[in-house]
This record gives structure tokens, C-alpha cells and sequence, in this order.
């Protein structure tokens, strides 16, 4: 295959470019911009060489453990549970949320293989196990394998005698950000409600 084609095969990897739009990309860089191009691949190299995932929390991280499981300042005892890095950066950004995370890079689709051992739910309950987390916060999508997850989620919580909660229906996480505006989402936040107990004798929750 010619270098161009090449090129034009390559950008058609990216999220939502076909073959026109990945033409015009090629021609562009090649026409106007040969430094931006430059500029585009050494750090797509860089980054698909170096960028892992933490090892606690599963975000994206050049480093074993990321910037935020690393820091002192957080209060360990909030362990925010979300599907995508993307759904952390927004709700960093969008609140003054001081806990950790837990990213689980998908949502439970057993037809899918994405099961338990997939999302790391396994590590994540031997560190609900370890006795240092009191709120799990759940912050799965709406979508119906989005609820699935957060049910098992709850369900992981209860077992360790760990409170879980769960942001206001309606906010679009799950990599739908561009739906979101950072109030929506810092009030759906702050108005968590506590997740409710299958168990009937069970009172505090709320919806
Ligand atoms: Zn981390």
C-alpha cells in the first residue's frame, strides 16, 4: 500500500472518521501542516508507548499509581466508582468532590465478556474488604447495563458493610459528556441518595 493510503487507513481508526473525512485529514497535514502532523504522531507514539492504567484506580496514568491515588490531600474513606476516565475528568472538574475513584473501564455486559474480573471487581472488593472505604459512590450510567453494574455494585458494598450511594438519575455519564453541563452534573453530585436495600427490615434510603 502507498504511504498515503496508508495514512488515510490509519486515521480511520479514530471514533466517527470515515474514509472522506480521513482523506481530507491526510491531505491536510500533507498540504498545510507537515509540523502539526509531526507534532500528532510523536505524541501518538509517546502516549500509546507510555500511558498504562493505575493500578488502584484503573484511570488512564503514566505512572504505577496515578496523580490522585497518590495524593495525601484526599479523604480516603469516599471511593467514587465511574465507567470511563472520561466520567472522572468531568466530575473533577465539575465538583469539589475530595475521595478517590475507581474507574471500571466498561459496565458489566456478560454477552459481551465484560463480567466482574473484567472491571476489576475483584480488586475492588478486597479493597472495600480492607475496611478503610464508608461511602461507596456509585456513578455508573442510566443506561440498563449501567443500572446492572450499579446494582451489583450496591450489592458488593452491602456485603463489606460499606454505605453506597448513587448520583441523580438523568446525567448522562458514560461517555456521553457532551451532553453534560458542569451544574447538571455538580448538583446530581451533591443530591446523591443513598442506594436502596433489598433488604425490607432496612431503613435510610431515600430516592
Ligand atoms: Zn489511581
Amino acid at each position: 500500500m502507498a504511504l498515503l493510503e496508508q495514512l488515510i487507513d490509519a486515521l480511520r481508526v479514530l471514533p466517527g472518521v470515515g474514509q472522506k473525512t480521513a482523506q481530507r485529514m491526510a491531505y491536510q497535514l500533507l498540504e498545510r501542516n507537515r509540523d502539526g502532523g509531526k507534532r500528532l504522531a510523536q505524541a501518538l507514539e509517546a502516549a500509546m508507548q507510555r500511558v498504562g492504567h493505575c493500578e488502584r484506580c484503573r484511570t488512564f496514568s503514566e505512572d504505577p499509581i496515578c496523580v490522585i491515588c497518590a495524593s495525601a490531600g484526599r479523604e480516603p474513606s469516599q471511593l467514587c466508582v465511574l465507567e470511563t476516565p472520561a466520567d472522572q475528568v468531568a466530575i473533577e472538574a465539575a465538583t469539589g468532590y475530595r475521595g478517590l475513584y475507581f474507574v471500571l473501564l466498561g459496565r458489566l455486559s456478560p454477552l459481551d465478556g465484560r463480567g466482574p474480573r473484567e472491571l476489576g471487581l475483584d480488586r475492588l472488593a478486597e479493597r472495600l474488604a480492607q475496611g478503610e472505604v464508608r461511602e461507596l459512590i456509585i456513578a455508573t450510567s442510566a443506561t440498563v447495563e449501567g443500572e446492572a453494574t450499579a446494582h451489583y455494585l450496591a450489592q458488593l458494598a452491602r456485603k463489606h458493610g460499606v454505605r453506597a450511594s448513587r448520583l441523580a438519575h438523568g446525567v448522562p455519564l458514560g461517555g456521553e459528556l457532551e451532553y453534560i453541563d458542569r451544574g447538571t452534573l455538580a448538583h446530581a453530585f451533591g443530591s446523591r441518595h443513598a442506594v436502596e436495600s433489598s433488604d425490607p427490615t432496612s431503613s435510610g434510603a431515600s430516592q
